[in-house]
């Protein structure tokens, strides 16, 4: 009973999602030594749920990944484990005997109405009643936890991370690519499987004319055009790109390692699936967006003004369009200095 609350007080002080689940790991193992236990966090989009394997251990050995950057190499979509779909379908704890005098258990963490985390347990068949009744609490309380996360973190209006988070997710994302760099120009193996290294990208992207829909048609109905958007946003990227609403009309994406042909051909279809859209009441809605490369020295603010700089030019430029920081620089359309500064290292 006391160890239990130790372990809670030692998750309820954590705000990280990795340390959080380092924590819950930890109580998990050290309160109900089961074989093996698993915490996933889950990724949903039209097409399909995916699910990455962000904490485990099994026989002594234990790894915690960052739980803000889902690693390609530990993710795999739900229905590939039916016991794992079960679970999300049916929303509730699901079982299944094993040959060895074990059970495998998983349990959804219900946060707001979805499972965005599920935890996989192989248990002893002795495991007691009693026992079960109190990894129940533990599970129900980190989803709690989970839960206040998420609601500090989400756009209330659209659901996606909002400006507070962007900051975190940034510098999650600036540490992996200055590791990337450090390991080197692709030679040794990148941790990162499938990836290029360091080949991360910010968008901004902002609604054209958005005062206009606002004041022709009333705020309300502005409102279902930036929802509207919201999901086509999240059909329109992979799983593991970063989506913020930054502010009004404006939305910001980070996206996973890619050379800037690929970057560019996924931002341009966003727009060109935004453009041919149908908005109910308002017809339809263009997109401007301007992208830039990260840096590893990069400050959030450096990042932003970069690729805010090729949004404003694609806005002087007829909007409904997308423009590269990298590319206006090479062509002499913007001044050169303001892409070099991530670079230089400050003393
Ligand atoms: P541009 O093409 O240059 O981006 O023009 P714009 O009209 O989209 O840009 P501007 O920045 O002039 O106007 C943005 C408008 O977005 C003004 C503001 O009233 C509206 N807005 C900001 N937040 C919200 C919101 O949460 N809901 C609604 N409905 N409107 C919002
Ligand atoms: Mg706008
Ligand atoms: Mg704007």
């Amino acid at each position: 009973m006391l160890s239990l609350i130790h372990h809670i007080i030692d998750i309820s002080v954590r705000r990280d999602r990795s340390e959080i689940n380092a924590a819950m790991l930890e109580a998990i193992s050290d309160l109900f030594a089961p074989r093996q236990v698993k915490i996933y966090r889950c990724y949903g989009s039209k097409r399909q749920t995916v699910v990455f394997c962000c904490a485990s251990e099994s026989s002594g050995s234990r790894f915690n990944r960052n739980a803000y950057l889902p690693d390609r190499a530990f993710c795999f979509p739900l229905e590939q484990d039916a016991l794992l779909s079960k679970c999300i379908r049916e929303r509730s704890a699901v079982m299944d005997f094993l040959d060895d005098h074990s059970h495998r258990i998983v349990f959804p963490v219900n946060t707001q109405d979805n499972p965005h985390y599920l935890i996989d347990l192989i248990l002893s068949d002795s495991f007691s009643a009693d026992q079960r009744t109190a990894l129940m609490g533990l599970i129900d309380y980190f989803g709690n936890h989970i839960g206040l996360l998420d609601y500090g973190e989400t756009d209330t209006l659209t659901g996606l991370a909002n400006r507070k988070t962007f900051e975190k997710h940034l510098f999650e994302l600036l540490g992996q690519a200055s590791k990337d760099s450090h390991y080197g120009q692709g030679k040794q193996h990148n941790r990162r499987r499938g990836t290029t290294s360091g080949n991360h990208w910010i968008a901004v992207c902002d609604i054209d004319h958005f005062k206009r829909i606002n004041d022709d048609h009333g705020h309300l109905i502005g409102d279902e055009v930036l929802i509207m958007l919201a999901q086509t946003m999240r059909d329109a990227f992979r799983f593991d790109d970063q989506l913020f609403r930054f502010g009004g009309e404006e939305f910001v994406a980070l996206l996973q390692p890619a050379d800037q042909a690929s970057a560019l051909g996924v931002l341009d279809r966003f727009r060109r699936t935004v453009e041919e859209q149908v908005f109910s009441r308002v017809g339809h809605v263009t997109l401007s967006i301007g992208f830039s490369h990260l840096l590893p020295n990069d400050t959030p603010t450096d990042a932003i003004d970069r690729a805010d700089e090729a949004l404003y030019f694609a806005k002087r430029h007829g909007r409904n369009q997308v423009a590269c920081h990298e590319t206006l620089v090479a062509n002499g359309d913007i001044a050169a200095k303001e892409a070099l500064r991530g670079e230089v290292e400050l003393f």
